[in-house]
Formats: C-alpha cells, sequence, structure tokens
C-alpha cells in the first residue's frame, strides 16, 4: 500500500517528509498509513515569508474583508468533507465521530465570518470601548484600540480533531489580520494537511497568510518576538515544557494553552432516578465517555451524584455503555472506534491503573472482542466505568487525565460538598450540573464557576435544544484555569483580541477621530449645504453634520402625546407630584416626545438612500424640557460600516440641544443606507 505523505508547506513550496519520516499506523489496522516529519525544515524562512507576505497583504484588508474571505473558505471546505472523512477513518473515529471534527471546525469558521461582519467594522482598527472623558473641557480625551500583531501566529494543536482543533485558530487569527504557521500532532497530521491543502487550494488568503509544518517545529519557537504568538493544544506536560522556552519567557511571547482537564459532571439532587435529568444525565455520560473514544479534551471523567443514588447511576451507565458497539468505525453499528494509537491505548490503560487503586470497576474489564477487527492490531478498549471508593480521599481520580472512555463516578452530599469536590480538577475546562432547582445552579456556580472555563447547565427545559456538555461553541469562551492551561480561546470576538495588541490611545477628538475612524465627540463637524439623507453611503464623510431648526414644546404637545399614547406618567401630568420629584421642575417633556420631535426635525421625507432606521444606542436623557422651552437637534455621521453589496450601516451622533444652549438628550442612531 503506497503510503500517505505528509507534506509541510513553507516559504510557498510543499516539502515531503524526509527518509526518516515518522510513520503513522491506522488505529483500526495498525498498518503503516503514512509518513510525516522533515528536520531540516527552514523555520527563520517560514516566519519570514509569514511576516513579510502574509502579514501585510492581510492588513491591507478590513476585517469585514477576512470575514468574508472566512466565510467562502467555509463553503469551500464543505464541498470536500468527504474526503476527509475518508482519511479520518484510520484515525480511529466513527463517521459521526469525524463529523463532529470536519462539519465542527467548517460551522465555527462560518461563525467567525458571522461575527466578524456584525460585530468588528469594515476598517482596519477595533475599537475596544467608549471614548474616556479625560479632561474637564473634552479637548483632551482616551480610548482603546485594537490593531493586528505584526507577526506569526503559531498554532501547536492536539491530535484528537486535527480538523476543529486546527479550524477554531486559524478563524480567529486570519479574523484578526495574523498569519498562521500550523504545526498538527503528527499522529493524525495526515488529516490536517489534506484541509491546509485544501485552504491553499481554494486560494482565497493571500501568500504566506498560512503554512504547514509536518513533524518537528526545530528552533520555531527560538525564533519568536514580541509581535508573534503561540497558541498551543496538548497536554500539560507538553505545554509546560513548550512554555518554558528561554526566548519566549524572555520576548514575553503571548502563550496561549488549552490542555488537559479532569473536567466534571454533578446530577442534581432533585433529579432522582427515573426523572427526565436523571435519564438526560446518564445521556450525556454515555455520549461523553465514548464519542471520539473518549478523546476529547471536554470529556466527563468525573461523574458526581447524590451519594444514595451513585448505585443506581452505575447500574444505568453499565447498562447503557452495554450496548454500545466497539470496533472497526466503517461499520455502521459501531457506536465506538478505537483509540488514536496503540501507545495512546497503553497510556490511558496505565492510568486508568492508578484509577483504579482508589475505585471498585463497574464494567470494561477489557476482556471483549471488537467488531469486524483484529484486536492484536488495533487500539481497541472497552469503555471503562470505576465507582470511586471514597470521593474525598481519592487523588488520582482528582488529578490523572486517562484521556480515552474512562470515568469514575463519586459521590457527594449536598452543594457545599459537590462544589468543593469538582474543584478538586485544580481548573478545568467544563463542568456540567443537570438539575431544574435554580438555587441549586445559583449555588453551584458561586462556589464553582472561579475554577472552570464553562459552567453547562441542563435539564428537561433546555434539553430539546443543549449543545451538549463537550461541546466548546465558538459564540462562548473554551479554556479553563490552572491545569486547563489557563488559557482562553473562541468566545466570538474575545477570540479575536488574542491576535490583537490593545493600545491606550490619548489625544485631541480631531486626532482620536483620525485614529479611531470613528467621529469622537469634540472633534470638528462640518456643516452641509445638503441634507445628508440625500447623500449615500459612500458620499457621507465622518462629522458630516445637520443643525435643525429649533421647536417649541407645549404643554398641549405633552398632553396630546399622554393621551395619544396612553403614557399619563404624573410627572407629565401633575404639576404638584412632578415639582415633589427630586428629578423634575413641575411638569416635563415625555423623553419619547423629545425623540419623536427630533425625528421630526431632521428626517428627509422623500425616498433616498436612507432605507431604514434599524434602532439606536446608548440615549440618554440628561436634562427635563418644560413646556415653552424650545430643542433643535444636531445629528453627526459618527461611523459607517459596510454591511453588503447594496448597503452599509451608517451611525449617527444625535445631540438634542435646548434653548439655553444645554443637552438634553443625547444618543446614537443607526440606518440602513444605500451607497
Ligand atoms: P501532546 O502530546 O502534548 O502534543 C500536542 C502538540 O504538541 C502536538 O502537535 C505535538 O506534536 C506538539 N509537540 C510535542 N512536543 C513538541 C515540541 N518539543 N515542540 C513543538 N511541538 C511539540 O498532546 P496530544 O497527545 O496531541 O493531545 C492529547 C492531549 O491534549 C490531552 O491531554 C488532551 O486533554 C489535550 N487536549 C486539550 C484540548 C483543549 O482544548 N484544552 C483539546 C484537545 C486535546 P507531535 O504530535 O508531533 O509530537
Amino acid at each position: 500500500m503506497t503510503l500517505i505523505e505528509v507534506n509541510s508547506f513553507i516559504g510557498g513550496q510543499w516539502i515531503s517528509p524526509a527518509k526518516d519520516a515518522a510513520q503513522i499506523k491506522s488505529a483500526v489496522t495498525g498498518q503503516p498509513v503514512a509518513l510525516c516529519g522533515h528536520a531540516g525544515l527552514d523555520m527563520a524562512a517560514a516566519r519570514e515569508f509569514a511576516i513579510k507576505h502574509g502579514g501585510p497583504a492581510l492588513r491591507e484588508m478590513t476585517f469585514h474583508d477576512r470575514a468574508y474571505k472566512l466565510k467562502d473558505l467555509a463553503t469551500y471546505l464543505g464541498t470536500r468533507k468527504q474526503e476527509l472523512y475518508e482519511l479520518s477513518y484510520d484515525t480511529g473515529g466513527t463517521l459521526s465521530d469525524h463529523k463532529i471534527d470536519v462539519d465542527g471546525g467548517i460551522g465555527t469558521v462560518y461563525v467567525f465570518s458571522a461575527k466578524g461582519r456584525r460585530e468588528l467594522p469594515d476598517a482596519q482598527i477595533y475599537l475596544d470601548g467608549e471614548v474616556e472623558q479625560l479632561s474637564r473641557n473634552g479637548s483632551f480625551q482616551g480610548l482603546h484600540i485594537c490593531t493586528p500583531l505584526q507577526g506569526v501566529a503559531v498554532h501547536i494543536n492536539a491530535y484528537n480533531f486535527p480538523v476543529w482543533g486546527m479550524l477554531e485558530k486559524l478563524a480567529p487569527s486570519l479574523l484578526a489580520g495574523v498569519p498562521c504557521i500550523v504545526k498538527p500532532a503528527t499522529a493524525t497530521s495526515q488529516v490536517a494537511a489534506a484541509c491546509v491543502r485544501m485552504i491553499l487550494d481554494s486560494e482565497l488568503f493571500p501568500d504566506g497568510a498560512v503554512q504547514l509544518i509536518s513533524g518537528s517545529t526545530g528552533n520555531l519557537l527560538d525564533l519568536l518576538d514580541c509581535q508573534d504568538v503561540v497558541s498551543f493544544t496538548g497536554s500539560a506536560s507538553t505545554a509546560l515544557m513548550l512554555r518554558s522556552t528561554p526566548n519566549i519567557l524572555r520576548n514575553s511571547v503571548r502563550f496561549t494553552a488549552e490542555q488537559d482537564s479532569l473536567n466534571a459532571s454533578v446530577l442534581g439532587p432533585d433529579a432522582g432516578v427515573g426523572s427526565p435529568e436523571f435519564d438526560l444525565f446518564v445521556k450525556e455520560v454515555l455520549t461523553e465517555m465514548t464519542t471520539k473514544a473518549g478523546q476529547k479534551c471536554t470529556a466527563i471523567r468525573r461523574i458526581f451524584a447524590p451519594e444514595a443514588v451513585t448505585r443506581e447511576l452505575c447500574d444505568a451507565l453499565a447498562a447503557g455503555l452495554g450496548r454500545i458497539t466497539v470496533g472497526d468505525p466503517r461499520l455502521p453499528d459501531v457506536g465506538m472506534g478505537a483509540l488514536v494509537s496503540r501507545a495512546q491505548k497503553a497510556d490511558v490503560l496505565a492510568k486508568s491503573d492508578l484509577i483504579a487503586s482508589e475505585a471498585d470497576l463497574i464494567c470494561g474489564d477489557g476482556l471483549f472482542a471488537p467488531l469486524g477487527v483484529d484486536p492484536e492490531q488495533g487500539a481497541f478498549m472497552a469503555p471503562r466505568l470505576y465507582r470511586a471508593q471514597d470521593a474525598d480521599a481519592a487523588k488520582h481520580i482528582h488529578g490523572t487525565e486517562a484521556f480515552g472512555p474512562v470515568s469514575t463516578v463519586l459521590g457527594y452530599r449536598d452543594a457545599n460538598h459537590a462544589a468543593a469536590l469538582i474543584n478538586r480538577g485544580g481548573g478545568s475546562l467544563v463542568a456540567s450540573v443537570v438539575t431544574r432547582d435554580p438555587k441549586f445552579a445559583a449555588e453551584m456556580a458561586v462556589k464553582s464557576a472561579a475554577y472552570h472555563g464553562r459552567l453547562y447547565f441542563n435539564n428537561r427545559d433546555s434539553m430539546g435544544e443543549s449543545t451538549g456538555h463537550g461541546s466548546p461553541l465558538p459564540h462562548m469562551v473554551h479554556g479553563g484555569p490552572g491545569r486547563a492551561g489557563g488559557g482562553e480561546e473562541l468566545g466570538g470576538v474575545r477570540g479575536v483580541m488574542h491576535y490583537m495588541q490593545r493600545t491606550a490611545v490619548q489625544g485631541s477628538p480631531e486626532i482620536l477621530s483620525a485614529v479611531a475612524q470613528t467621529w469622537v465627540p469634540g472633534a470638528p463637524k462640518q456643516t452641509l449645504d445638503r441634507h445628508p439623507f440625500t447623500l449615500g453611503f459612500n458620499a457621507l464623510q465622518l462629522g458630516d453634520t445637520l443643525e435643525t431648526e429649533p421647536r417649541i414644546v407645549t404643554l398641549e404637545d405633552i398632553e396630546t402625546f399622554a393621551h395619544f399614547t396612553g403614557d399619563t406618567f404624573y410627572a407629565h401630568m401633575d404639576d404638584t407630584a412632578a415639582r415633589a420629584n427630586p428629578f423634575f421642575p413641575g411638569r416635563v417633556a415625555h423623553g419619547y416626545l423629545l425623540l419623536s420631535f427630533a425625528a421630526g426635525l431632521f428626517v428627509q421625507p422623500d425616498p433616498g438612500p436612507v432605507l431604514a432606521n434599524t434602532g439606536l444606542n446608548a440615549l440618554r436623557f440628561q436634562k427635563p424640557v418644560s413646556p415653552d422651552d424650545s430643542i433643535k437637534v444636531q445629528l453627526t455621521v459618527g461611523h459607517k460600516t459596510r454591511r453588503n453589496d447594496d448597503y452599509g450601516e451608517v451611525r449617527w451622533h444625535v445631540l438634542l440641544i435646548n434653548q439655553d444652549g444645554d443637552q438634553v438628550a443625547e444618543y446614537e442612531l443607526m440606518t440602513m443606507n444605500e451607497y
């Protein structure tokens, strides 16, 4: 059989494995399937290619340009999934495992594309938070900007999700505008490399945006500086070794680690045997133990239940595990495939022996015949369930990650005890609690959230749509404190920020406006000789301003508005009661009446480039408006964001000013405008 050559892609060239490359063996048959590794790769050239070509070309684009490319990439990969599934069988997974990896990875790219277009500007700079007032008169202010790092993102990935694990890092890096060098784990590198080839074949991203190291990273970590990032996923021991590289420490190179985790799941005290929550709990634990043969960083390793129900829980779990067929992952009846390699199996068995010293084996003694394969060749094992002898005295159970289908049931007495026990993992990626009792849920959150990157609550009300204990979602933060690595990935725009530098910027409003590509209050405005609603998106400039004529607000207006809308709150209707209120000098106009009058003052009624008013932000009523006061409006173009081929969003800064020149209200108005 011809072996797959897992090539590297460095400096624009594909490089074959060297003669001494590592052989990758099928997890199913034990036969060699691929060759990976080349000790002589020129890492300096790889980094330079990224920095000279990939980085500048990516930074030339806006967030939206890059987000659209990600969308096209996800679509492109979506048409080539079958090839990745086929290659993945030799890693031991079933088709549903491959879908989590491949479809999950593609879905993650789609979400980053959508979030990039919705939550990031169509610009090269991201503004983080509001303008900070640093001076009495506003001539000196501050804001925070984020810009892409100018180095390279080195992504070192674990073997268990060769596609998802790669794409969940590539998408935020590329969206940020930072080129990537991907280093997949050798054991499943043939799948990751095939996906990288597809990314390059798509020709969507500029030269140097994505490179691939198959095999060792050589001296790459010794070459990095303050503009580079390492995003690592793998074991705690490898993370420790890599993050201790003197050059990484010397240059304060960002190092994000996602490492192993003793994730817990807790059955609430309200979830008695036979309840929908009990059944749901059993189902989730079975899924987590057997998906990817338990080789998931988020898999449930420790299963907590009230002491009185641990026996029934063990019976239900053992019965469920007994129904899962282990064997050739290509066979339709098989529910669990193999571990990635025989070495991994040996590691899992050794670690489960440690757990066995503190627990009783409930099922999975190893005397089993996997379906359709030679058990001597592949890396198959039966799922193993243990019950702890003493949850408090146990050490290995709370401290040993057997990265395979091995979990332990432990009993707890009450919420305090449950929280203390789950926290014994020393920092985890996720803890789940299956309960319908809001008080128990809240108590668990207060007592344990600090130890876990994600808390997942589920019960009969949410189970129909819940996404599963073990699924990191691109919208939500993935990572955890302590043992889990102390890192944080995903989480929407938060994940993009790992590849950017946040910089505090101080200066005059005019300077800040230019830097932030957003009009900052106090910066110069241009009064137009045309109504801005007659100008298309492209013609509008930041700072373009319309100042309206004033309008007097009468008592009759207030009464008409009150009776028309039904808002007869006493502050608008009863002078004595209003005066007794510390906020009002007497009867005052409704805030919503002022907003409506403001619209009446600034709107240009004819059909034109303004397509719709889509909302307003940060509305503040700053001063009451009494009968016979007048208001006028200043409407200023604050920010523009391209939305699609037809229209973009304009954010207008709106000020309402009274007859004395005092601000009475301020808000941001959003409209969709044709180009
Ligand atoms: P690993 O052995 O620690 O390897 C992780 C990555 O580090 C691989 O790409 C590996 O490459 C690379 N590596 C090892 N030594 C290196 C060195 N000296 N220089 C540069 N790179 C080096 O972990 P694994 O066995 O692949 O994955 C299993 C572990 O990952 C489990 O502990 C699991 O909990 C954890 N994991 C965590 C997450 C998470 O999100 N927190 C996700 C998945 C997995 P080679 O393969 O070529 O050695």
